[in-house]
């Protein structure tokens, strides 16, 4: 396909990755087209035609930046006047520690903030081949489109590897029995009231999580499309999976009973709790946490009904089953991200084998600012190894081993030690409080140096 030669920055996707790489080129100074092909073609987990929808869970996760990888990650992106933090804090939801987002104002404001951008275009359509010039972001995620994941596969050789997330069951609120449950973050996390009780709790017997637990395992699932390997997008788990692999795996994991009393029962600890938390920010909906599944919809509903206080549960929407599409970055990108044999095209996102919101959105602002950088004529160095972001760029351009490449969500374990620090658990404090200073030191200092080319 050619494309025009000039100065423009193209970005295929207007994701969590797509909508921060424009957001950053253009506050540089770059005129940017985003090119999305939602509405008019659609994915099956995407519900709108706003860009930066997020399509199963509302949460960021961690907003802890001194303990937490990706609350750093927060933090870094925050420093750099990120698009999706910004909003995401806008439109902010009681979460106890997390960051959870009301989606749909959320999405809603991304698409605003770009659209009204001096420098952006949206252009809406499906793209499906691979440019032959220009310069250019591939941010088409998870679910990048038949054609153009075929127009990539026919250029690189790699195998891009499919594997299943799963999507966790929302229900309205006002469908829960409040005789049974109760609303309580545990330990009564939070500052604030509405953190306090942020989550909806339903409590269980012994003789009630048993039940539970063969209902699950007897129930109708979605099978495997012939050719297609499973895999899980990690804290997505599908309920159904983490019950087979052992009777208790569930009451240490999404439904573990601890930090919580039950006020129409304070006396006896409940068996097992599942936990709900707010899905948009008028209170109307909850998601089931934890409770992602490849159940079939009908076995859903059967099996979602025994647990007290969902008896007579109204669902707005159940659990469902996803693709991912990931390129092998090791071996086929720069450290600028850039395609070693198309310097041209950069990926950024889901897409280059990073996983979660938070960290597509941290790949486009670095892609973003690394293509502006390149255009304005001012190379920029990537992103500084110490920190978030760096551990994350360096882990998937050649941290990691190319031919075991699996996605990867940000954790301590790609930052470098800080010398002189305990190792094991009982340092452990100690070394995340190292990790997180020395990491807002050296994005500060990335920050300032690179500041000569932000315009906006
Ligand atoms: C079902 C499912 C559940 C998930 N659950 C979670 C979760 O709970 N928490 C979490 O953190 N992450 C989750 N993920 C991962 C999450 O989707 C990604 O981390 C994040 O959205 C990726 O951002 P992205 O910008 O790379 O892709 P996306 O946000 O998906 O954006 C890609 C965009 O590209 C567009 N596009 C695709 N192909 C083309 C084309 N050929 N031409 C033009 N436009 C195109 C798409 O319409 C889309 O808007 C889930 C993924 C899936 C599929």
């Amino acid at each position: 396909m050619t494309q025009n030669t000039s100065n423009t920055l193209h970005i295929v996707g207007g994701g969590m990755a797509g909508s921060e790489a424009a957001w950053q080129a253009a506050n540089m100074g770059v005129q940017v087209v985003i090119h999305e092909m939602r509405p008019k073609v659609a994915t099956f987990a995407h519900q709108t035609g706003n860009l930066g929808e997020m399509v199963c869970s509302n949460s960021f996760r961690s907003d802890d930046d001194e303990q937490n990888a990706v609350g750093l990650l927060h933090w870094e992106m925050r420093a750099a006047n990120g698009l999706i933090m910004q909003t995401a804090d806008k439109h902010r939801l009681p979460a106890g520690g997390a960051l959870a987002v009301d989606r749909d104002p959320f999405a809603e404001s991304v698409t605003a903030a770009l659209k009204s951008h001096p420098n952006v275009t949206v252009d809406y359509g499906e793209i499906t081949e691979l440019p032959s010039d220009g310069h250019w972001i591939i941010a088409t995620g998870p679910l990048t489109s038949a054609g153009l994941g075929a127009a990539i596969q026919a250029e690189t050789g790699a195998d891009s590897l499919a594997f299943f997330d799963a999507i966790a069951p929302i229900v309205y609120t006002e469908s829960v029995n409040m005789d049974v449950a109760w609303f309580q973050s545990r330990y009564d996390k939070g500052e604030t009231e509405a953190e306090q009780k942020a989550y909806l709790n339903c409590p269980m017997t012994e003789a009630q999580y048993e039940a539970f637990i063969v209902a699950l395992l007897a129930a109708d699932k979605t099978e495997f499309h012939e050719g297609e390997t499973a895999g899980y997008f990690d804290g997505c788990l599908p309920i159904e999976v983490m019950a087979e692999r052992g009777r208790e795996t569930l009451r240490f994991g999404p439904m573990k009973p601890v930090g919580l009393t039950n006020p129409h029962d304070p006396d006896n600890r409940p068996h097992a709790v599942v936990q709900l938390r707010h899905d948009n920010s008028l209170g109307t909906l909850m998601n089931i946490v934890g409770f992602q599944t490849k159940m079939k919809y009908g076995a859903q509903t059967e099996v979602f009904k025994m647990i007290p206080g969902l008896e007579n549960a109204s669902f707005a929407r159940l659990g469902g089953i996803h693709r991912n599409t990931f390129i092998n970055s090791p071996t086929l990108l720069d450290n600028q991200m850039r395609m070693k044999a198309k310097p041209h095209i950069r990926f950024a996102g889901q897409i280059t084998g990073v996983e979660g919101y938070v960290e597509s959105a941290a790949m486009g602002l670095l892609a973003g600012r690394l293509a502006a950088a390149e255009i304005l004529g001012q190379p920029m160095e990537t992103a500084p190894l110490n920190t978030a972001m760096g551990a994350l760029v360096h882990h998937i351009t050649g941290g990691a081993e190319a031919k075991t490449f699996q996605p990867m969500n940000v954790n301590f374990g790609l930052f470098q030690p800080v010398d002189g620090l305990k190792g094991g658990r009982r340092g452990r404090k100690d070394r995340y409080k190292a990790y997180t200073d020395r990491a807002k030191a050296d994005w500060t200092a990335w920050l300032a140096t690179n500041e000569s080319s932000i315009k906006v």
